[in-house]
């Protein structure tokens, strides 16, 4: 038996649930900006921009998806698309360069503040807490959360945000640079995430253990591989590793 020296978590869907933090994050942020750059430009003595909620909303949908299209390097890379996709439809619809930019930056700042919103397990802190004594801990994500603004932030000294290095997962090189930054051998490491094909076949393929969180319990499991309903019956699989 190997030893087991570090712990790899997804966050979205394992820690937390992320059912409607991401509504909330979409709506809220694009409305915050179309109101703040109205009321910006009123104290200018200004036209409104124009821009509606729905069809502003559907054309930075769009701009998002023909960028990701046109850069296909960075489709992981969610607030480079963001980012982007608001500067040049502010750009579009009136504002000055440099103003586009700061609106567009200030819109992804309001982004970051609901997008850390979410609301742990109530087992995940006490959980990680008494992992963190005996594994090293780390994160790795392919959603755009603010990753030292995340509330469990202080249990990963090491997280990777897939995306932003270019390498959403099931890509390798996320599972590789968390190991490689751990200083741990993949079998003496263990993921733990929701997603199939992008938590347990990419970690499972490079020699970790993993433990997926699903509901399904039809499903055969290749080796290594352990199922668990909820993160809270994690230490029952390492009690038995
Ligand atoms: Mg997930």
């Amino acid at each position: 038996m190997t030893m087991l020296q570090a712990i790899t978590f997804d966050l979205d869907d394992t820690l937390w649930d992320n059912h409607g933090v991401m509504a909330r994050t979409e709506e809220g942020h694009y409305r915050w900006l179309l109101e703040a750059v109205d009321t910006w430009r009123a104290a200018r003595q200004e036209a409104t921009l124009g821009l509606s909620y729905e069809e502003g909303g559907l054309d930075y949908l769009q701009r998002r998806q023909q960028l990701a299209k046109e850069v296909p390097e960075r489709r992981g890379d969610f607030t480079w698309l963001r980012l982007r996709a608001l500067e040049a439809q502010l750009e579009e619809a009136g504002l000055h360069r440099s103003a586009a930019l700061m609106w567009a930056s200030a819109a992804m700042n309001e982004f970051h503040r609901l997008r850390v919103q979410v609301t742990p397990h109530p087992e995940a802190a006490g959980l990680l807490a008494a992992l963190a004594e005996r594994y090293q801990l780390a994160a790795i994500t392919n959603g755009n959360i603010h990753l030292k603004r995340q509330p469990l932030a202080a249990y990963f000294p090491v997280a990777i945000a897939a995306g932003e290095i270019l390498a959403p997962k099931p890509d390798p090189t996320p599972f590789l640079t968390a190991l490689s930054r751990l200083n741990v051998a993949p079998e003496c490491a263990m993921h733990v995430g929701d997603s199939w094909l992008e938590d347990v076949l990419p970690a499972q393929q490079l020699g970790m253990h993993a433990v997926w969180i699903s509901q399904t319990e039809d499903q055969p499991l290749p080796p290594r591989v352990h199922r668990i309903a909820h993160i809270k019956q994690l230490p029952s699989v390492l009690e038995k590793l």
